[in-house]
């Protein structure tokens, strides 16, 4: 018998977090399969692993659920295929605020279609990136099993949709599921987000910042690498079948006031800022909320960053990279 050479399959390969996590898939000596419809993501950020031969991609919207299918058994045809890391998502909140269908097909099809396939191809375990937008707007310190659950935004209602999908693959084909709740992510490579956008309009305009909200918006900011290796740290080290993991920052985080006024000094920039008022900065948007990260930390797990450096680390990363401009 030929064995088939095993490989790790990465949905939305090409974005933000996706490509850090194929980047230490291939650090780990694993073989990935990347995919991603390159709405959001670019090849650029999978240079690395584009130039070394233990990374295949293909561009795919799996969003389709025939051609997830057919995708999959192509891949596990040659490859045999455990785990699946999945990424994929409409990561743009107020996108969805604008227009639904864009989360409903991006986070939760794209989420269903892959189960369906793991399913049919026998895959065993499935990574999946969650958000702290599940909660909703409480104010009580969230744990993992804070409830109930009444996210306030069609991206959190379609990742909290995600996640009772996999709950349900659980309990009839999957073997083991990790559900991530991620915080607000930065770093090089991110694809929007607060530090993202003040940069971008402090290049149209370096006079004037406008800042949505009253900048007292307060959130938990974890570095990339700080989250990648919570993933990794919990992936390694936990094996029930459902493993659901707050990853974020141990402190109070930072506020948008803290981050506009570091965006216009890093820029070293003489630009006035204009609130637009009110406690949230856009629809959906969850103003202030306070993390336990205690399930994470009883790992051994520790970020390197705290909020505030992280945020500057990433202002300082996001002006050197092109992706940024
Ligand atoms: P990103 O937009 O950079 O990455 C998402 C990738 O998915 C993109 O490359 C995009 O092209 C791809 N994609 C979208 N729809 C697809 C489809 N139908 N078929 C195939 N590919 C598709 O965003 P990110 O910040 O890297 O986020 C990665 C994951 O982490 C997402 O699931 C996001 O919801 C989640 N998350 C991110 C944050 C954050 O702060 N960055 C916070 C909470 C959760």
């Amino acid at each position: 018998m030929t064995v088939k050479p095993g490989a790790v399959v990465v949905t939305g390969a090409a974005g933000f977090i996706g490509s850090y996590v194929v980047d230490r898939l291939i650090a780990e000596g694993r073989h990935v399969v990347g995919i991603d419809n390159l709405s959001l993501g670019t090849l650029e950020n999978l240079a690395g692993p584009l130039a070394g031969d233990r990374f295949t991609f293909i561009k795919a919207d799996l969003a389709d659920g025939p051609r997830t299918l057919s995708l999959m058994e192509e891949i596990c045809a040659s490859r045999s295929v455990r785990s699946v890391w999945h990424l994929a998502a409409n990561s743009d909140i107020s996108a969805g605020v604008t227009d639904p269908d864009v989360d409903m097909r991006n986070t939760f099809l794209t989420t269903y279609n892959v189960l369906v396939a793991m399913r049919r191809c026998g895959i065993g375990s499935i990574a999946f990136s969650s958000s702290s937008a599940v909660y909703g707007d409480n104010p009580a310190t969230l744990r993992e099993d804070t409830g109930p659950l009444f996210p306030i935004s069609n991206y959190g209602a379609m990742k909290l949709a995600s996640e009772a999908s996999i709950s349900a693959a659980v309990e009839s084909h999957v073997e083991r599921a990790w559900i991530f709740r991620f915080p607000n992510v930065i770093g090089k490579r991110s694809t929007h987000g607060v530090i993202f956008d003040f940069i971008r309009k402090l290049r149209a305009n370096p006079r004037e910042l406008e800042v949505l909200g009253d900048g007292n918006q307060q959130k938990s900011y974890l570095h990339v690498a700080d989250l990648v290796d919570a993933m990794f740290e919990i992936v390694g080290r936990t094996n029930e079948p459902l493993n659901c993991f707050n990853i974020g920052n141990t402190d109070a985080g930072a506020t948008v006031r803290y981050i506009a006024e570091s965006v216009i000094d890093e820029m070293q920039l003489d630009a006035s800022m204009r609130f637009t008022g009110g406690a949230k900065g856009w629809v959906g948007d969850v103003p202030k909320f306070q993390y336990s990260v205690d399930r994470l930390l009883g790992l051994g797990w520790k970020p390197r960053y705290t909020s505030l450096e992280a945020v500057r680390k990433s202002i300082r990363e996001l002006l050197t990279d092109a992706s940024g401009q």
